[in-house]
């Protein structure tokens, strides 16, 4: 028995990741498919996830959650494609499971995982942006995760700009250039009808300059608001576009950013993959105890 062992879950729009962790060690894993008929037999199969580990010597369970969690009232502000909507997510969880519950957005989790374990390692100020489906992002701030909405993919990085993804009605934001999504409808653009964002990298073609360019912007905002000492790019297409990606953002940064910050800004790989969600969780877990 270790007091530092926790249950992490990661909760994505087709599956549910959870496994036991014990100082960053992942122990045990088990993969669910994310029950998205109603709002109870999505809570109902989250704690199926979490019953189907060893609970021998766990001391707490965290959540990462495609939503906005709101720290004021234990909400969970409602996500895109599983049915979670305004709900006391602690609560619902609490009523299930017989252990302490800690709950975060999902980007964040990542972002608290590569921190203490990945790319992030011995910074105190650092950010991540997960470049998948969508765009999404952590901050950690003074050596502690921001617990904030950190919506970092919706950041207008053009004013007026292309309209955003989804369910977002805004426009120029991040996610709206630098997502894998993204990156396909500009690939359709450039390429042909059927082509895709593997083809652009395929191809090293010339656009990906332009989404680099577009990704430097974003980053060198965030830099001027939080004065990161390093950044690390995630996501799928993110880690497969990087270097090809990397040159224009590091020129936009240079620009962007007051001061030597810019130069002295490092910009790496995320290193931890699909399991980053999962071990932040058992982070946010840690904090539960
Ligand atoms: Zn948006």
């Amino acid at each position: 028995m270790s007091p530092n062992r926790v249950i992490g879950v990661d909760l994505g729009g087709t599956k549910i990741l959870a496994g036991v962790i014990e100082d960053g060690r992942v122990l045990q894993t088990v993969e669910h498919p994310t029950p998205t008929t109603s709002q109870d037999a999505l809570f109902d199969g989250l704690a199926a996830a979490v019953r189907d580990l060893s609970l021998d010597g766990v001391g707490a369970v965290g959540f990462g959650i495609p939503s906005r969690f709101d720290y004021r009232t234990g909400h969970a502000l409602g996500a895109v494609n599983i049915p979670l909507r305004e709900v006391d997510f602690i609560a619902e969880m609490n009523r299930r499971l017989d252990l302490p519950i800690g709950v975060e957005n999902d980007a964040s989790c990542a972002a608290y995982a590569e921190h203490a374990h990945g790319a992030g390692r011995g910074t105190s100020y650092f950010g991540t942006l997960t470049l998948g489906t969508g765009v999404g992002g952590g901050i950690i701030f003074a050596g502690k995760l921001l617990h904030a909405w950190t919506e970092l993919g919706h950041m207008v990085i053009v004013a007026d700009g292309v309209p955003c993804q989804g369910a977002c009605a805004g426009r120029g934001h991040l996610e709206a250039y630098c997502s894998g999504t993204a990156a396909s409808r500009i690939a359709q653009e450039v390429i042909g009808a059927h082509a895709t964002a593997h083809d652009l990298i395929e191809q090293h073609h010339p656009a990906l300059e332009t989404i680099g360019h577009h990704l430097g912007v974003g980053i060198g905002s965030l830099v001027n608001i939080f004065g990161l000492e390093r950044m690390a790019i995630g996501g799928g297409f993110g880690v497969a576009a990087f270097e090809q990606l990397l040159p224009a953002a590091r020129r936009a940064v240079l620009r962007e950013v007051l001061g030597d910050g810019g130069r002295d800004l490092q910009i790496e790989r995320a290193l931890l993959g699909e399991g980053a969600g999962m071990i932040g969780a058992g982070l946010i877990a840690l904090e539960a105890l």
